[in-house]
């Protein structure tokens, strides 16, 4: 089974996987997490040339490409052998960020990018989508305070600096997925506290695990 989370940057993906990790672990589920870009050593590589060289000044139809070529390589030789070894995968974003940042964002079309990350994934689409959502001025607080209590965050990038109206589209491009693929992509209140948001994950994934 393959599990992706989405939502915008600050929506609080990266500590609701350590909580489900720590779940599945807890219960002794062979799992891996990984994630989009960067879930593989050339992955690793792209990321860098998206994230850290901005005098590259990628079109957004390269960029779509660059995401297609990490996910193509993250599915051959990462999810694809391990969903087949019966491993759960858990993977921050996948092919629905695509389409919301390069498709619906950057304007490269939505109906385009899904194809393009058809073709990636060779047709296989994640069992369960967990979409963290949260109002775009709320992301920028919270992205801003993180950033101001570490003074650093993973990468500082041309992504983090988007406007609200980006972000605004691509919230609503993931609510549009949403209501398109109601079996498939959960909206989750990411506003809510750490704890309910996490028991409304488990309660997911638990669903999942009993299909
Ligand atoms: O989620 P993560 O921190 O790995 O994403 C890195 C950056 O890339 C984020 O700022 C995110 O908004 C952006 N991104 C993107 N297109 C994707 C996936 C992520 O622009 N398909
Ligand atoms: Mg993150």
């Amino acid at each position: 089974r393959l599990i992706s989370f989405e939502g915008l940057d600050g929506a609080g993906k990266t500590t609701q996987m350590d909580l489900l990790e720590r779940w599945l672990r807890a219960r002794q589920l062979s799992y891996i997490r990984t994630r989009e870009p960067g879930g593989t050593p050339l992955g690793i590589e792209i990321r860098r040339l998206l994230f850290q060289q901005p005098e590259l000044a990628l079109t957004p139809l390269a960029e779509a490409f660059l995401f297609q070529a990490d996910r193509a390589q993250h599915f051959e030789t990462l999810i694809l052998p391990a969903l087949a070894e019966g491993k759960l995968v858990v993977t921050d974003r996948c092919f629905d960020s695509s389409i919301a940042y390069q498709g619906a964002a950057r304007g490269v079309g939505t109906a385009r990018v899904e194809q393009l990350s058809l073709i990636a994934t060779q047709g296989h689409v994640p069992d369960l989508t967990i979409f963290l959502d949260l109002d775009p001025q709320q992301v920028q607080q919270r992205t801003d305070l993180a950033q101001d209590q570490s003074g650093k965050r993973d990468e500082v990038s041309r992504f983090d600096r988007e406007s609200v109206v980006f972000h605004q589209r691509l919230r609503e491009t993931f609510l549009c997925l949403a209501q398109t693929h109601p079996e498939r992509i959960k909206i989750v209140q990411a506003t809510r506290s750490i704890t309910e948001v996490q028991q409304e994950i488990i309660l997911l994934v638990e669903q999942l695990l009993m299909k």
